[in-house]
């Protein structure tokens, strides 16, 4: 393996900048020559590819969103996208690829390899932390400090005027962002899509609350819970419960920002164990950390094996909510 390409796909995520300069200074290391490939799969059928040197990623290490774009890319789906793709490939002498991105990227970059025979190693890069294979993923820290520095703010806010928050964090299928920040940001309760939604015991919960004379209470949500989102459950609390109830929606910004030291550390090991993997013979894995080691992990099984929510940090929210 002589020339190695890069790229990031899927949604972005703190930290992918870091892995990035990873990946291209590790390889640079071991006498690679390193190539970006720009929009995720999309530039490669656009033929976006470009070499990389060590000052081409001088002065990112700390930049939140990624240097080198990310695109979803539905003609990657279909075997002729995937030829044009390849042709690309070949045509600057690629001999191995390295994706940063979520479930879809690996399953992207699964099918090519097999198809094309091109080896290729995934690193964890999504806010989510939705992958099976590494304690962490890219991105999930730096998202969890922001929220719970909205969350800070909120309660000031909240606890001048006695109010009730419901704040909405990202998380489609994954819970672990709204649980983190529940935890970090002391709130009262936290509603995630791995769990039923109970109105009532909620309602239950918050009466309590106000009972004991709380001066506010702030109410996690992940977009993805089963009451429909922070404005829905909010509708119905209020019709049960009178209290002066808000919703802030923190949205996009929990995908922006500098990464975190933690994200930064892990995507530099993240993306120096991707090369020196594929270098090693090492093919449709992604790199994780599993209890601070590197470990590699069949693809198939990253994108196959949700991890479960820890059922431990649930109790904890509602212990600490007491
Ligand atoms: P993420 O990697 O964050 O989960 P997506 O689900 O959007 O993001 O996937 C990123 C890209 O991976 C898609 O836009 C597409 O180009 C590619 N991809 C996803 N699923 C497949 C698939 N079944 N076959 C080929 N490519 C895929």
């Amino acid at each position: 393996i002589e020339r190695i390409a890069v790229l990031t796909s899927g949604g972005d995520a703190p930290g992918m900048n870091a892995a990035i300069r990873s990946v291209v200074r590790s390889g640079i290391y071991f006498g690679k020559q390193m190539f970006g490939i720009s929009q995720g799969y999309q530039g490669m059928i656009n033929n976006e590819i470009t070499p990389l040197n060590s000052k081409s990623v001088s002065n990112i290490v700390q930049r939140g969103g990624t240097i080198l774009k990310t695109a979803r890319c539905m003609a990657f789906k279909t075997p002729e996208g995937r030829k044009t793709a390849y042709e690309n490939l070949k045509h600057h002498k690629i001999d191995a690829l390295i994706v940063i991105g979520g479930d879809g990227t690996f399953t992207g970059a699964e099918i090519f390899s097999r198809e094309y025979n091109m080896p290729v190693i995934g690193i964890p890069g999504t806010i989510d932390n939705d992958l099976f294979g590494t304690d962490f993923t890219i991105g999930f820290d730096t998202a969890n400090n922001t929220v719970i520095e909205a969350i800070d703010k909120i309660r000031d806010t909240a606890a001048s005027h006695d109010r009730l928050f419901f704040v909405e964090v990202m998380g489609r299928d994954a819970g672990h962002i709204a649980l983190w920040s529940a935890i970090g940001g002391g709130a009262e309760a936290v509603l995630i899509p791995e769990k039923e939604t109970h109105i009532d015991d909620l309602v239950e919960k918050l009466m309590v609350d106000l009972k004991n004379q709380k001066t506010s209470s702030i109410v996690i949500v992940a977009e993805g819970d089963h009451g429909g989102g922070a404005f829905k459950i909010a509708e119905k609390v209020k019709e049960r419960f009178n209290y002066d109830t808000k919703v802030s929606i923190l949205g996009h910004l929990q995908r922006g920002g500098s990464p975190t030291s933690f994200d930064r550390v892990l995507a530099s090991r993240l993306g120096q164990a991707a090369v020196e993997g594929i270098l090693k013979g090492k093919n449709r894995k992604m790199v994780g950390i599993i209890s601070n080691r590197i470990e590699f992990t069949d693809l198939t099984l990253a994108i196959k094996n949700q991890i479960e929510v820890d059922e431990s940090l649930i109790d904890l929210v509602n212990i600490l909510a007491i």
